[in-house]
């Protein structure tokens, strides 16, 4: 297998260390992400394995060969980043086509491959216009186009999509990911989107001050966050600091039974998605009295900000179903079921 493995890859440019030592493996075929707030470290990352920074420390090994101090030219890999350089004088078709007929393929082939990828991104018909006749998205498309033509064994992608509609970005991300997928190339994309991550990747790797913090396939990102910054970053979620007491976690005068399990005394931090709150009067434990201070219509989702003496919660409910018909200034009860809580220690190690 051709995977490729950081080791105690770290990066420092002078005083600022933008990558903490981090060991990494892209398996071969699969989609990562390397998703998180900027100036994380994605983008250092990515020019590490790119080949365009040298690491400060650390191995990169691509199928068990160390490629750490290997030129960028010399790995082939597909790159499109954040300025990508289009030829501006050639046609689109040309500028998919160059990197082939430089290295030996006939012009009519090359032109040929160029249609056939120029169709894959969406930009048939496209082939004869000059780069300056594009918009944003489209030269991205030419420069997507242009990075598969060698059909590279790894591809790097940096924010690839900042330039589309929200509509056409979706289509893109769902395009890019068969062309992916058909082709077997170990791709990286770093994005600050979680969407995105969440819809392309086969694995997410999440980024805060130059560490990761957590590697996980989205559902799993999603559903069972390693730490608080992650349940915060990925998806929305209602926050409070309690400290467990009797196996309880206290949060003010309230105590709510959870799965979780914490030694006596420890502070923590009691998180739940808004879609696992409810306001439906439910049996059980875990309700917590508040008011409706507010009420969101999402299109799909229906959002109540409920205030409570434990703070601000939201809750949020589908639209269509038979749901709780509350208006604000209404007073509720917010159900909190124990298995929907996710409890986390408060300060980070
Ligand atoms: P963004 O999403 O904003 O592009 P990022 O997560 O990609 O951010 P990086 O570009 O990798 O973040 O930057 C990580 C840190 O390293 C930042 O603090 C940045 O200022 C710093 N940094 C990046 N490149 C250099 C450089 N050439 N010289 C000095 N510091 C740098």
């Amino acid at each position: 297998m051709e995977d490729l493995v950081l080791k105690g890859v770290s990066k420092s440019f002078g005083n600022t260390r933008a990558v903490e030592p981090t060991d990494l493996t892209f398996a071969q075929g699969q989609l990562t992400a390397l998703l998180g707030p900027s100036g994380c470290g994605k983008t250092t990352l990515l020019r590490m394995i790119a080949g365009l920074e040298m690491p400060s420390t650390g191995t990169i090994r691509l199928g068990g060969k160390d490629i750490t101090s290997l030129p960028a030219d010399k790995r082939k890999f597909g790159m499109v980043f954040q300025s990508f350089a289009l030829f501006p004088h050639y046609s689109v078709r040309e500028n998919v086509a160059y990197s082939l007929t430089i290295s030996g393929m006939g012009k009519a082939a090359a032109f040929e491959k160029a249609n056939t990828l120029l169709e894959t991104v969406r930009l048939d018909g496209f082939g004869d216009r000059r780069i300056g006749e594009l918009s944003g998205g489209q030269r991205q498309r030419v420069a997507i186009a242009r990075a598969l033509a060698q059909e590279p064994s790894v591809f790097l992608l940096d924010e690839p999509m900042p330039a589309l509609d929200a509509k056409l970005r979706e289509e893109m991300q769902g395009e890019l990911r068969l062309l992916q997928e058909r082709l077997g190339i170990t791709t990286i994309v770093v994005t600050h989107d979680q969407r995105e991550a969440m819809t392309m990747a086969d694995q997410i790797v999440v980024m805060s001050n130059g560490r990761v913090e957590q590697i996980a396939n989205p559902k799993e990102i999603y559903h069972a966050p390693a730490n608080a910054f992650v349940a915060d970053f990925i998806g929305k979620a209602n926050f409070f600091d309690g400290v467990i007491e009797a196996g309880k976690v206290r949060v003010g005068d309230l105590a709510f039974d959870n799965t979780a399990s914490f030694v006596e005394g420890s502070k923590v931090r009691l998180a739940i998605r808004p879609e696992r709150a409810s306001l439906e009067s439910l049996p059980g434990t875990n309700k917590v009295p508040g008011k409706v201070i507010f009420v969101r219509d999402l299109g799909p989702v229906r959002e109540y900000h409920v205030d409570s003496q434990i703070g601000p919660i939201i809750v949020e409910c589908a639209t269509g179903e038979a749901g709780p018909d509350l208006s604000t200034g209404d007073t509720t009860e917010v159900h909190m079921p124990p298995e929907a809580l996710q409890v986390f220690p408060q300060a980070r190690a």
